[in-house]
């Protein structure tokens, strides 16, 4: 099929011909998701043609959670939900698409879990979506997105509420998740989609996008990398050789030198493609 499309180029909107003899080139992407050494993941990547997911899921930390299902059980439906409205709904607002996604779980466990438990199975949320002349991204907690412009640029998107907490103990997070003042996270309030951070830009502006959850980001938060150094050596040698780069960085990192877990789940995406005229 052969008609036309408007779309960006060069920063000038414009309408071209889509379709062509040698059909359109819709987004690529290339991801890799490996749990911890010794562990099961509960990272979760979703990709198609015009999105990538990636959500991470709150390591289980010993309280009640009111809630017969783990981790996993959650993340997995989560995604299973917003990936299932992406497709069936390309233009729908993302944080729409992340609301009804968290309350869609909610119906699929509200009759044998307590969703009013604060230690509810939580998870991050993360994704872009090539919506025609436009891309859009959502960022709900640790899962950043790193954008590299067509003119060079690189800028980090990021949900960065956590950071601003007193602590990070399990009881600190018990009484702020979810609550104003605190931070946000996918778990049984469909409020919080409206705390993600979102946003759209031309897709003329977009040369590629790199999609992670915090056991990777730890590459440029913790252990010294630049953001272009991320996405080239994602870029260059792919997904898989850039969690064996945090793997060795965590494996050389002194013991004691950084909070949190010495080895992480790890899930990146990269996104490229992203034609103005499509999809
Ligand atoms: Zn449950």
């Amino acid at each position: 099929m052969v008609g036309l499309r408007r779309g960006y180029r060069e920063g000038v909107l414009v309408e071209g011909a889509f379709g062509s003899a040698d059909g359109t080139r819709l987004l690529q992407v290339s991801h890799i998701s490996e749990s911890a050494p010794g562990g099961v993941s509960d990272d979760c990547v979703v990709a198609s043609e015009r999105f990538v997911l990636v959500l991470d899921g709150a390591t289980a930390n010993g309280l009640a959670t009111g809630c017969v299902h783990d981790v996993p059980w959650v993340v997995s439906r989560l995604a299973a939900q917003i990936s299932g409205r992406l497709i069936a709904d390309g233009e729908a607002p993302l944080a729409d698409v992340l609301a009804e996604g968290i309350g869609a779980v909610c119906g699929l466990h509200a009759d044998t879990c307590d969703l009013g438990n604060p230690d509810s199975p939580s998870s991050t949320v993360a994704m872009v979506r090539h919506r025609g002349a436009v891309v859009d991204y959502l960022v709900l907690c640790d899962s950043p997105i790193v954008i590299e412009a067509t003119a060079g640029d690189v800028r980090l998107v990021r949900d960065d509420a956590m950071e601003r907490l007193p602590g990070q103990s399990p009881e600190i997070l018990r009484d702020v998740r979810n609550r104003p003042g605190g931070f946000w996270v996918a778990s049984t309030e469909p409020e919080a989609a409206k705390h993600a951070v979102v946003g759209s830009i031309p897709a003329a502006d977009v040369r590629r996008v790199a999609v992670m959850t915090d056991g990777v980001s730890r590459l440029f938060e913790w252990y010294g990398w630049s953001l272009g150094r991320l996405l080239g050596e994602l870029a260059d040698a792919g997904p898989a050789a850039l969690v064996a780069s945090v793997r060795e960085a965590e494996r050389r990192a002194p013991v004691g030198r950084f909070p949190g877990k010495r080895h992480d789940d790890a899930t990146v995406a990269l996104c490229t493609h992203f034609d103005p005229f499509g999809p």
